[in-house]
């Protein structure tokens, strides 16, 4: 019967950190992934750049993190984002910081990342199995003595006094992140906070434009409202798709907007078309458009105005006659332009699925996982690492560092008694 120090459960950059640190302890370790090939995610991570980490303070990072950042403060206290990336300079990768405080490889491959991770594990004598999905944990007396596996030839045991759980959560399930962690961890008195897709596109009532015709708007601002009272927004970059919405902040305020919806709350998202300017500056700022276009029709100031696929919605919902020239728009309707212009309403009734999630929020309660080492507060020997507990970041590079921190600090703590 062959025996190992670890087996960490799931390839991704959890386990590969995890993995490597134990093995750089000197555990003799085991890495099982279920997938024919190791970090499906990380490969798609930052549109396939990978965007690595942020710059950002310990205590910044905590919060982005959610629900509670500051279980992580051990962590990261230990293992950071000049930890990764001089782990990963050492091997050769060359990194680069762009805006938002992003860390990605030069290179722009999230392919590198993967790579510079696998080789520094392997340099440690790390085993790894492929096509090899854990389906349960081998115990007794409530102390881990190994894990049960499905591999081509059916079922098989290995055996191991640790094992690290590093399983991911459930979006994007095609990269082998399927929530297969939490029913192995609940199986032994682990909780499970609901699982919610989370950086996600949300579905509106209203749908402006065409599949394929997606609309991008720069330097707005996007409004969360909740039963009528606003609680959140964000500045930046968002899409108008044919099922609603998404971008860059549509996707960081999607958090509150898929549990309001879970909470059968009223969800509005209003976007201000014109955050720069006052009520006064833009009536203003219309005021001269109109004045300089008298004699023009509706339509060509509009033009200067709005993007084309939007300039519909406006003459459609505000019942305006597009024929008619400038001179002749009353103040009422001037001020019905500026209202929409300042808050264009989008009734959200439901996000997309797990499948274009790039966060699972929820997941194993942290409650019952000591921070200080990640090991299991309820099966002896037992470690958590990654997404598959419940902690999700914002974007930005903190989901990548909350695998890196925690797997680490997951591998130093099973390796902890060897040296
Ligand atoms: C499109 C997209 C873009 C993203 N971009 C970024 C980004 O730029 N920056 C950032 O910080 N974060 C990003 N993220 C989030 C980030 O990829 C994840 O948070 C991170 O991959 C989580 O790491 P993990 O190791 O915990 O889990 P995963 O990466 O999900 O890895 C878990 C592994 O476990 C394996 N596994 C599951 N069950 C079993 C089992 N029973 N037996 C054996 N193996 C199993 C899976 O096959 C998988 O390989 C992105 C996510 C997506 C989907």
């Amino acid at each position: 019967m062959k025996k190992y120090g670890l087996i960490v459960i799931g390839g991704g950059p959890a386990g590969i950190m995890a993995a490597g640190r134990a093995g750089e302890r000197g555990l003799k370790v085991l890495l099982l992934e279920k997938m024919r090939s190791p970090g499906r995610k990380l490969l798609i991570t930052g549109k396939g750049r990978c965007n690595i980490t942020n710059n950002a303070p310990i205590s910044e990072f905590i919060k982005h993190v959610h629900p509670n950042g500051r279980f992580l403060k051990h962590a990261l206290s230990l293992f950071y984002n000049s930890d990764i990336i001089n782990l990963l300079t050492k091997q050769g990768l060359e990194i680069s910081l762009e805006r938002g405080g992003r860390y990605f490889p030069s290179s722009s491959k999230a392919s590198d990342v993967l790579d510079a991770l696998f080789s520094w594990m392997k340099q440690y004598s790390v085993e790894v199995k492929l096509n090899t999905s854990v389906q349960e944990l081998l115990l007794e007396s409530d102390c881990i003595k190994g894990v049960r596996v499905i591999r081509d030839l059916g079922m098989e045991d290995y055996y191991a006094d640790h094992v690290i759980l590093a399983s991911g959560g459930k979006s994007y399930p095609a990269t082998g992140s399927t929530g297969e962690g939490y029913k192995i961890a609940t199986q032994y008195g682990h909780t499970l906070i609901e699982a919610r897709p989370s950086l996600v596109p949300l579905v509106a009532t209203e749908s402006f434009v065409e599949k394929h015709h997606d609309l991008r708007l720069k330097n707005v601002r996007a409004s969360v409202w909740i039963n009528g009272k606003k609680v959140k927004d964000e500045f930046g970059e968002l899409i108008i798709t044919h099922f609603g919405l998404s971008g860059p902040i549509i996707l960081t305020l999607s958090r509150t907007v898929v549990d309001a919806l879970r909470n059968r709350n009223k969800v509005v998202v209003s976007i201000d078309l014109k955050p720069a300017l006052t009520d006064k500056q833009l009536d203003e700022r219309l005021l001269r458009d109109l004045d300089e276009n008298g004699k023009k029709q509706l339509i060509t100031v509009f033009r200067l105005w709005l993007p084309g696929n939007l300039i519909h919605v406006f003459i459609n919902s505000l019942n305006l006659d597009p024929s008619k020239v400038c001179h002749q728009l009353s103040s009422l309707e001037r001020k019905n332009i500026r209202k929409l212009m300042k808050n264009l309403p989008f009734n959200i009734v439901g996000n997309r699925s797990f499948k274009e999630a790039i966060i699972t929020a929820g997941g194993i309660c942290v409650d019952e996982i000591n921070s200080k080492t990640m090991e299991s507060k309820l099966v002896k020997n037992l470690y958590f690492a990654g997404e598959v507990m419940d902690l999700d970041g914002d974007t930005g590079g903190y989901n990548l560092q909350i695998a890196f921190s925690t797997g680490w600090l997951a591998g130093e703590s099973a390796g902890r008694l060897i040296s």
